[in-house]
């Protein structure tokens, strides 16, 4: 408890409160700018359990906002949950952290949620989002929606087991989307990410601590470019398709889009049809005798990258592949069936 100390002496956690937070587990989804920030300070703050969340590997731009990881990390295309893992474990070595190097789907996400007594979203697409929301109203695990583009960031508690609005109450899928916009394209300050970051970790511990009074109502929104901040209320939609009728259409889909570009990169992901375990030691091998000596294949846990010149291919454990540059969808499936097959 000593290590804890300056946090125990505030009235507001106390020994109870850190007592709370060693006992509890959060799973961060997504831990770009946001989740990087939000892992850090959770570990920090001693929450025994952290659950580490990511699909995609560290690249130089993400470096600007990401404050978990370094050159080498993006040299050697790390992936992120590995990279944040083997980071936070030398600043906190008496909790458990969790590297998971997956996408969440409707058939992975009830396993990677479970015993989680909050989720947050770090997250930069939507439908993930809006899967989240239904898991999570669905057993009743708090979440905080969190979003971040250029200076603008908003946050708000979504609290399925006190009976509070959820995300689809204000937003719908449609809305969601029809923003278009990426990082890439209009750009994100670390000051932003690294602010509202820190917010969802506050609500996050005043959640686990149980803290009711203080928790923040509504849908904060925060510019620090043009110095705005306010909090917007938002009631509960009396006809929410996931409020009142439990119509999970997210969770029921047998499976997401199979070919997506990754934001604020020009990366394509291929995601396999059906859940596959990949064995990546043995497919290194043949890999390397199969191509000439100019082909780089470097095989890290849950990831194998190799370059043969055209292409920089990522294959995951989970039967993803990232392939970086390719010219389209068409040439993106093709290489992920000459070299996963699936
Ligand atoms: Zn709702």
């Amino acid at each position: 408890m000593d290590r804890y100390s300056r946090q125990i002496v505030f009235s507001g956690l106390g020994r109870i409160g850190q007592q709370k937070l060693l006992e509890s587990t959060v799973a961060v989804v997504g831990l770009g700018a946001l989740g990087s920030v939000a892992a850090n300070l959770l570990c920090r703050a001693g929450v025994g359990h952290i659950r580490l969340i990511d699909r995609d590997y560290v690249e130089k731009t993400n470096l600007q906002r990401q404050i978990l990881y370094n050159e080498q990390d993006a040299e050697k295309r790390c992936p992120k949950a590995v990279a944040a893992f083997n980071h936070l474990r030398n600043v906190n070595s008496e909790i458990v952290l969790e590297p998971v190097v997956a996408e969440l789907g409707a058939v992975n996400i009830g396993q990677i949620f479970e015993n989680a007594d909050l989720v947050l979203d770090g997250l930069d697409n939507w439908e993930t989002r809006f899967l989240i929301n239904e898991v999570c109203h669905q057993s009743g695990i708090p979440w905080i929606y969190c979003a971040a583009l250029g200076s603008e960031t908003m946050l708000m508690n979504l609290l399925p087991n006190k009976d509070c609005p959820c995300l689809r109450c204000f937003l719908s899928p449609e809305s969601g989307s029809a923003a278009g916009q990426s990082c890439a394209t209009a750009g994100v300050l670390n000051m932003a990410t690294g602010m509202i970051a820190a917010v969802q970790v506050a609500e996050a511990v005043k959640i686990l601590t149980e803290s009711a009074s203080e928790i923040r109502n509504g849908l904060f929104v925060a510019d620090l470019w043009n110095n705005r901040f306010k909090t917007i209320p938002i009631e509960k939609d009396s006809d929410c398709p996931i409020c009142v009728h439990r119509r999970y259409e997210f969770l029921n889909r047998s499976g997401g889009s199979r070919v997506t570009r990754i934001c604020g990169s020009n990366s394509i992901q291929v995601s396999p049809s059906k859940p596959v375990q990949l064995p990546l030691e043995t497919m290194a091998k043949q890999l390397a005798k199969n191509t000439d000596n100019k082909t780089k294949i470097e095989l890290h846990p849950f990831m194998l990258n190799f370059d043969n010149g055209q292409n920089c291919i990522q294959i995951f454990q989970d039967g993803r592949v990232i392939i970086e540059n390719a010219r389209d969808e068409t040439e993106a499936l093709s290489l992920y069936s000459e070299y996963v097959g699936l």
